[in-house]
């Protein structure tokens, strides 16, 4: 029977302390959030499950203050291999515009041990521990009652952040190290 680590990490603040958080239930649970110039700018959050990545578009993106409240609209399943997609979707096609791997890494799953992410996600509520290069923490994602619109909101641990702003003031791909121009221009070349 896999552990509980839950009273472990309840008592420690590891940002502080330098203690290892332990083993990730699900290592190989992927997740990624992908800037997307399309026909209006918005940010793709995507998380690994049932092997594919559950969708959601975020117009507002994600945010580290635990008091933002972020839109996430549900889209459809894309494949685990769409974490590693950069590059422009050309005119006319769906989802015309340039995409930008704005940050992914693996997730934790945080809701209670008995339920997997893909049942806490049929719920309509589940909790995840991000470990990105621009993201890290833990984020909820709820499912607001009647409708099948969500809300992405940061968790208060050590990775909440009030004025870290990474949006703004890290706005490159975590793969390339580009800007949504960049892309776009070499994009343009390979067309
Ligand atoms: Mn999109």
């Amino acid at each position: 029977m896999a552990g509980n680590l839950e009273t472990y990490r309840s008592k420690r603040r590891f940002g502080r302390t330098g203690e290892p958080r332990g083993s990730r239930a699900d290592p190989g649970a992927r997740w990624v959030i992908q800037k997307h110039d399309a026909s209006s700018l918005h940010y793709d959050f995507r998380i690994e499950a049932e092997g594919v990545l559950k969708s959601w578009s975020v117009p507002k993106g994600p945010s580290l203050d635990p008091r933002d409240k972020r839109l996430a609209i549900p889209t459809e399943d894309h494949p685990v291999d769409y974490a590693d997609f950069e590059g422009v979707i050309p005119e006319g096609e769906y989802g015309a515009g340039t995409v930008l791997v704005w940050d992914t890494g693996h997730y934790e799953h945080l809701t209670e041990q008995d339920v997997d992410v893909a049942e806490a996600l049929r719920r309509g509520r589940v909790s995840i521990w991000l470990e990105g290069s621009k993201l890290r923490g833990g984020f909820a994602l709820t499912r607001m009652s009647g409708r099948d619109q969500w809300l992405l909101v940061k968790k208060r641990d050590e990775g909440a952040d009030r004025r870290r702003k990474p949006l703004r003031r890290q706005p490159k791909s975590v793969l390339s190290n580009s800007d949504l121009g960049e892309i776009a221009e070499r994009g343009k070349v390979l067309e």
